[in-house]
C-alpha cells in the first residue's frame, strides 16, 4: 500500500521464518534465472489513439507453482540480494532480440524502452553490454530507450550521469521514469539532460477533474517543450484522460490503449493499429 519501489523489513516478525522465506526466495530466484522462468511483456506507447510509436518491456516471473508474479514483487528483493544485474542482462538481450524480429517484419521505426535498476546503472559492464548488443543485433541506438527511475537518481547523481552520458554519446535515449513521485528536482533535469520524461500515473489519475493536477501537468508539458524534452503520460485509463492529453499533443501509455501483453499479442496489435 505504500507504493512501489519500496520494501519493508517487519521487525516484529519471527526471525527464523523471515530468514527461511528470504533464503527460499533467493533460491527460487536463482533457480528461476537458470530455468528461464522470466518472460517479457510489452506495453505500447501511443501517439494519438491509433498509432503505436514504441513499446516498453516489462518483466514477469512465470513461477512454476505460484503463477505469474509481477515485477513489484521480486525486483526490489532481487536488487537487494544483487541479482538484478543478471536479470537485467537477460531483459536487455531478450528485448533486443524481439525488437529485431519486429524490425524485420517491417516495423522499422518501432522503439523499445527498457527499465534499468540502480545496480545496473552503477555497473559499467551494463553500458558495454548495451553497446555490444546493439552492434551484434544491428539495431540503431536511436531505437533503444533506457528508463531510469527518478528516486534512484537521488544521492547517486554522479554515477548515474556517467551512465547516461555514455548512453547519449552513442545515441541511446534516456528517459526519466515515474517523474513526480520522487524529489522531482529540476537540478536533475539540468544535469542528466534526459530525452524523455514519463509522468507518473498519480498525475494522470486526476485529470481533468482535479484543477491542480491538470494545471501542474500542462505547465510541466510547456516546460518540457521549451527544454526539448519529450513527454509520456503514464497510466491513461479513461476516455476523459485521453482526450485531455491528446489536446496537449503528448505521448501516452496506459490500460486505455492496452495492458502489457505478450510479444505475440503485440504482433497482432501492430497489424491492427497504425504504425
Ligand atoms: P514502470 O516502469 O513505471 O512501468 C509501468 C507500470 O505501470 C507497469 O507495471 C504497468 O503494467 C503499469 N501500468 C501501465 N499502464 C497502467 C494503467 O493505465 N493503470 C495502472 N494502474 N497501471 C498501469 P508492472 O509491469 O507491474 O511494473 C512495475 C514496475 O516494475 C515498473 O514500473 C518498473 O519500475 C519495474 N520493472 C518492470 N520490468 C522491469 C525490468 O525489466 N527491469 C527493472 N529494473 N524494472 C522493471
Ligand atoms: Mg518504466
Ligand atoms: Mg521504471
Ligand atoms: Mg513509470
Amino acid at each position: 500500500r505504500a507504493g512501489k519501489n519500496k520494501y519493508h523489513l517487519y521487525k516484529d516478525m519471527n526471525t527464523l521464518s523471515y530468514f527461511q522465506n528470504f533464503v527460499k526466495l533467493e533460491k527460487e530466484l536463482k533457480h528461476g534465472i537458470k530455468n528461464k522462468e522470466f518472460i517479457l511483456y510489452y506495453q505500447p506507447i501511443m501517439e494519438g489513439k491509433n498509432k503505436i510509436c514504441g513499446l516498453e518491456a516489462l518483466i514477469r516471473w512465470d513461477h512454476p507453482k505460484r503463477g505469474m508474479i509481477s515485477p513489484g514483487e521480486f525486483i526490489p528483493f532481487a536488487e537487494e540480494i544483487g541479482l538484478m544485474p543478471e536479470i537485467g542482462e537477460w531483459v536487455l538481450c531478450e528485448g533486443l532480440r524481439q525488437l529485431k524480429e519486429w524490425h524485420l517484419m517491417g516495423y522499422h521505426s518501432l522503439t523499445l524502452s527498457i527499465n534499468a535498476s540502480k545496480a545496473q546503472m552503477m555497473d559499467n559492464r551494463f553500458f558495454d553490454l548495451i553497446r555490444e548488443m546493439l552492434v551484434s543485433k544491428g539495431i540503431s541506438p536511436s531505437k533503444l530507450g533506457i528508463e531510469i527511475t527518478e528516486s534512484d537518481v537521488c544521492g547517486y547523481i554522479e554515477n548515474i550521469m556517467e551512465f547516461t552520458n555514455q548512453l547519449k554519446e552513442i545515441g541511446v535515449k534516456v528517459s526519466l521514469d515515474d517523474f513526480g513521485t520522487g524529489l522531482s528536482s529540476l537540478k536533475y533535469l539540468k544535469e542528466i539532460q534526459v530525452d524523455q520524461i514519463k509522468f507518473d500515473r498519480s498525475f494522470t489519475n486526476n485529470i481533468p477533474i482535479n484543477d491542480f493536477d491538470s494545471a501542474l501537468l500542462s505547465g510541466m508539458f510547456t516546460l518540457c517543450e521549451r527544454l526539448d524534452i519529450e513527454v509520456v503520460a503514464e497510466g491513461v485509463e479513461t476516455e476523459d484522460q485521453f482526450l485531455y492529453l491528446q489536446k496537449m499533443n503528448q505521448k501516452m501509455q496506459g490500460y486505455y490503449f492496452s495492458k502489457p501483453v505478450s510479444a505475440e499479442q503485440i504482433t497482432k496489435l501492430l497489424q491492427t493499429y497504425e504504425f
